[in-house]
């Protein structure tokens, strides 16, 4: 974890270090304000989370008229703090479910996003930390549009200790994902992590795709989390494809991947916002270690260091 904290504030901090120097200047002039909001916007905070960072900032330092370095660091914490929430539920519900007779089947949780976002890597990172928590996990390779998908998935299976239920390639996602499920069911795992397909140029293809997987995985039980992978450093193209993806399933939680190639943590903020559910775990590098909760108050000190 402390490894993972300094990888995160080296990526992020010189957002929260610009942020504080130019609060800390002798006059904060409206050209200073400015620069404030440049600063925010080009790390993807987004257009109305910036105006209403800004518009506190500037009441609250006039009304306690803060001017030493500490009070603005203070301010500046608080601040980012109410922009990103604390008091959102940003665990990832792996409980178990209660199947169609009653029974207690594994939690469920798919992963969805666009291809290259980090999903199988996502999948993987994530399995490993629940079998390191002691439970069982069953993986359902049921992105059978990236030819390596499976494979990449397996290794991962293999590399953590979790079977991995695979199709033919090119077979229906869908009904690898009720096998996974099925599986999981049989061997009384406590979880199953469905990785699934993400192409986007045909919206309607994966609509019927994510939602016929997840119709046909809900004939079990119910799914419990659906966690949208989006990488940081695609800014506002991520924001779009997140929109698709809400408009085609509900999605419960959302992974930022690759935040230790950006300092545009703003996505963030961004992102909250534009779905109006909680960022769960962020992605700090390629590793099998490098997932972490994703935690408001950790995320701001490694900002303004
Ligand atoms: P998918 O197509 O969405 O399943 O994407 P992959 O899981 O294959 O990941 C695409 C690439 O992104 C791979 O090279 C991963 O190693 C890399 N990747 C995934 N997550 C992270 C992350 O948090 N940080 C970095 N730096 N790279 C990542």
């Amino acid at each position: 974890l402390v490894r993972l904290r300094a990888r995160l504030s080296r990526s992020q901090n010189s957002l929260g270090k610009g942020l504080l120097t130019l609060l800390s200047r002798e006059h904060l002039d409206e050209d200073t304000w400015e620069e404030i909001e440049d600063t925010l916007l080009t790390a993807d905070v987004g257009v109305a989370p910036t105006q209403e960072l800004v518009d506190r900032l500037r009441e609250r330092v006039k009304v306690l008229g803060t001017r030493t370095p500490e009070g603005l660091r203070e301010l500046l914490r608080e601040e980012l703090l109410t922009l990103i929430g604390t008091d959102a539920d940003r665990s990832v519900h792996t409980g178990n479910g209660l199947g169609k007779d009653g029974q207690e089947i594994p939690g469920v949780v798919m992963v969805v996003g666009v291809n290259g976002t980090g999903k199988t890597t996502t999948t993987g990172k994530l399995a490993r930390v629940l079998v390191a928590d002691g439970k069982s996990v069953v993986l359902g390779a049921a992105d059978t549009f990236r030819a390596a998908a499976a494979d990449q998935l397996q290794t991962w299976g293999e590399r953590v200790g979790a079977r991995t239920v695979r199709g033919p390639e090119g077979g229906d996602p869908a009904s690898i994902a009720f096998d996974a499920v099925k599986e999981g069911i049989a061997e009384t795992a406590d979880v199953v992590l469905i990785d699934t397909a993400g192409r986007l140029h045909t919206k309607t293809g994966l609509m019927d795709e994510l939602g016929k997987v997840k119709r046909v995985v809900e004939k079990h039980g119910p799914v419990g989390e659906v966690l949208l992978v989006l990488d940081a450093t695609t800014g506002q193209n991520g924001l779009v494809q997140a929109r698709v993806f809400a408009e085609v399933v509900d999605i419960t939680g959302v992974v930022l991947t690759k935040l230790d190639g950006t300092a545009k943590g703003g996505i963030i903020v961004a992102v909250q916002r534009e779905l109006g559910v909680p960022v769960k775990l962020v992605g700090l590098g390629e590793g099998a270690d490098d997932l972490a909760p994703f935690e408001p108050e950790a995320f701001v000190d490694a900002l303004i260091g």
